[in-house]
């Protein structure tokens, strides 16, 4: 089972799909070295899926998986992303009724094995691994989308043992959440329990075994977890 806990409530909500935007930040388009067409980004965002299990970890820790001992990579990242929880099913949503959808709001990290993603991107194959592992995909209690102001002026922050590696905020988005749930709930359909990670903004960095990662956006709240 993998369930998130709703902020000041005894109510938890039991995670279906784990959907997750990619290049949603300019600047960490332009971090990563990837071509920052505007106009073309703006028609199709990049979309891939965890399971729900990446969601769960072992005393709040994150760590690389070993296969018979030998750990699948050497580089695991850090990626702050504010989180969408789909409370309602839909299909073919549209912006405009795009937020009656949202049951609320967390704070996330897409961790991610980028030596794992840049080689199988190289090589033209699926990147699961490298973004689907277990404890991959830690989520912060829910927040109530009607006690967070404005979703579109957010601060997002991410730090490693107290130094700030992120900092943006939620206006940087290049695609809207209204957008993200129209574009998703017309090619899947979204289910209650749904969640959305709607990209990362720049500042990714390598991590290290003992790392404290700290993630945060102010009004929803944040999440600690430690690299072992
Ligand atoms: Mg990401």
């Amino acid at each position: 089972m993998s369930k998130l806990k709703v902020k000041n409530s005894e109510e938890t909500i039991e995670v279906n799909n784990v959907y997750c935007i990619g290049r949603n930040y300019h600047e960490h388009i332009k971090e990563m070295g990837y071509t920052d067409n505007r106009d073309d980004v703006k028609k199709v965002p990049v979309v891939f899926l965890k399971p729900n299990s990446a969601i769960n970890s072992i005393n709040g820790m994150v760590t690389i998986p070993e296969i018979s001992g030998i750990k699948i990579s050497g580089d695991l990242q850090n990626e702050v992303e504010l989180v969408i929880i789909i409370g309602e099913d839909g299909i073919n949503i549209s912006e405009d009724n795009a937020l009656e959808y949202i049951y609320g709001y967390a704070v996330g990290i897409d961790f991610t094995l980028r030596d794992l993603q840049t080689e199988m991107k190289k090589k033209g194959l699926p990147w699961a691994v490298s973004k689907g592992f277990f404890s991959s995909a830690p989520v912060s209690e829910i927040t109530l989308k009607g006690d967070i102001g404005d979703i579109r002026n957010l601060n997002i922050t991410l730090s490693v043992n107290g130094e700030t590696r992120q900092n943006a905020n939620t206006s940087q988005m290049i695609y809207s959440v209204e957008y993200m749930i129209h574009y998703l709930s017309s090619i899947f359909s979204l289910k209650k329990g749904d969640i959305i990670f709607t990209g990362t903004p720049a500042g990714v960095s390598t991590l290290k075994t003992g790392d404290i990662v700290e993630a945060s956006i102010e009004e929803i709240g944040n999440i600690n977890i430690k690299v072992v």
